[in-house]
């Protein structure tokens, strides 16, 4: 019976070490709120995508750490565990920062952007340049830059915030799990050529990206499983919930960013 107990006790205290483990992972900077994080199974195991803040995320593939436009502004990332992979969408300062990737880089981490993106970094480590269309196999994912840029909405000089050529998207295959993160971009008709999108992050904030509307309109275009708003600032996130209620077979998922 004691003993019985003891082993009650013990087993306990791993779970609890475990939870401790788990959540000390993904737990931000001090000072900073705990992020939100969501699992994902694929078909030879799973995936945690944690929603760092605004443009940032974080996907853990196995202990295969991908980190997403991390920025200083959003997190701490002095104290977060270092990259196999960084990717960059553009250059504007809410996604490329100097500071933040190189507290994430080992020898070994694979750091991908644009060239544009490129010029504007300062650091030591090797960069391979992305364009869109351009597809990658790596060793532990696949690949594919796609287009992101403005159409609608532009400056006062006439330049649309986001030109095209200068930035791109991701569409990220993890097992059999195609991710989709679209950095600042409009909706765009190549999103129509987007097939079997099963997670898309789109960006939905005025002047400089998305209205919910439009945020609506691109989902419709290549119907994803799962749909996250992300970059929404001060956008009311309860539109795009009410615009897209009646498309059932997309899940939005509203999420702290
Ligand atoms: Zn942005």
């Amino acid at each position: 019976m004691y003993f019985a107990k003891l082993k009650g006790v013990k087993i306990i205290f791993v779970i609890l070490a475990i939870i401790y483990v788990h959540i000390s992972e993904i737990q931000p900077a001090y000072g900073q709120e705990i992020m939100e994080a969501d699992t994902f199974l694929t078909d030879k195991g799973s995936f945690d995508i944690t929603f760092i803040g605004h443009a940032s995320l974080l996907i853990n593939f196995r202990h295969k750490l991908i980190y997403v436009d991390p920025v200083m502004r959003e997190a701490d990332y002095s104290t977060m565990p270092k990259a196999d992979l960084i990717l960059v969408t553009h250059h504007h300062g809410d996604h490329l920062d100097s500071v933040a990737i190189n507290h994430l880089l080992k020898k070994e981490t694979l750091l991908i952007m644009p060239e544009k993106s490129k010029s504007l970094l300062r650091i030591k480590h090797k960069i391979k340049t992305i364009k869109a269309f351009d597809k990658k196999v790596l060793l532990f994912a696949r690949l594919e830059a796609v287009p992101a840029y403005n159409i609608v909405n532009l400056r006062k000089t006439g330049e649309p915030y986001h030109a095209k050529g200068e930035g791109v998207g991701y569409i990220l295959t993890l097992d059999n799990k195609r991710i989709y993160i679209a950095g600042d971009t409009e909706n765009i008709p190549e999103m129509k050529t987007f097939n079997n999108i099963d997670i898309a992050f789109l960006p939905m904030n005025l002047p400089y990206t998305m209205s919910p509307e439009m945020v609506a309109d691109a989902a419709i275009m290549f119907k994803p499983k799962i749909l996250y708003p992300y970059h929404y600032s001060k956008t009311d996130t309860n539109k795009i919930k009410l615009l897209l209620h009646d498309k059932t077979e997309i899940d939005v998922r509203i999420r702290k960013f």
